[in-house]
């Protein structure tokens, strides 16, 4: 299996070659194709998978090919539970994502509002969020989410356990009704199936 074989473009391709990886881990394999084709996709996976390639490769393909000069709206959302993980997947989509033009920014709690505002409203393509702070920039009307293409749930059965449920209802009721939805959590819980009923639209699943 190689990342070519999955139908990722030349500028992903290059990124991951410069990182040295080899060939794609098994979460990687199973949801690259299935994101590209559009579908929803809910994905058991742990941490150290190589998850967070597995969803940001997709995700920075899809940005950088329907791309419109001018149109200033977050195309896509990725919500994490933690801070740190929020900057760890900032990270990530950057080093895949240095061959392409996509902007990108994360949104989390415990710094000063201010200059995330200044960084929204000077436009970007794929941010990555924390509930709650996401939840503070909607009540003050400084983030616009109707241009939401792709809402990626990162670890989702945390932000559960976190008791991040009614922000992210209110989140996903801000997010147009017509986009893709990609879900990751550790396991297959009860309570991650019904998130993804409320959520998702026929989802493929893959786990590994
Ligand atoms: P994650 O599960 O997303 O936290 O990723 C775990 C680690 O694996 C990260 O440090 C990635 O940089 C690394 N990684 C992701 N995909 C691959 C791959 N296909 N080959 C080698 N390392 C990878």
């Amino acid at each position: 299996m190689s990342f070519e074989s999955l139908g990722l473009v030349p500028a992903l391709l290059r990124a991951l070659a410069d990182q040295g990886y080899a060939e794609p881990t098994p979460i990687q394999a199973g949801a690259i194709p299935v994101v590209l084709e559009g579908h929803d996709l809910l994905a058991a996976a742990q941490t150290g998978t190589g998850k967070t390639a597995a969803f940001s490769l997709p995700l920075l393909q899809r940005m950088s090919q329907g791309s419109q000069p001018g149109i200033r709206r977050p195309r896509a959302l990725v919500l994490t539970p933690t801070r740190e993980l929020a900057a760890q997947i900032l990270d990530n989509v950057r080093v895949y994502g240095k061959h392409l033009r996509v902007s990108n920014t994360a949104i989390f709690g415990g710094v000063s509002m201010g200059p995330q505002i200044q960084t929204l409203r000077k436009g970007v393509d794929i941010v990555i969020a924390t509930p709650g702070r996401l939840v503070d920039h909607m009540q003050q009307r400084t983030i616009d989410l109707s241009g939401v293409e792709v809402l990626v749930l990162d670890e989702a059965d945390r932000m559960l356990d976190m008791g991040f449920l009614p922000s992210l209802k209110r989140i996903v009721s801000a997010l147009p009704r017509q986009r893709q939805t990609l879900l990751f959590s550790a396991t297959f819980a009860p309570e991650i199936k019904s998130l993804a009923m409320q959520f998702m639209h026929s989802p493929r699943e893959v786990s590994v």
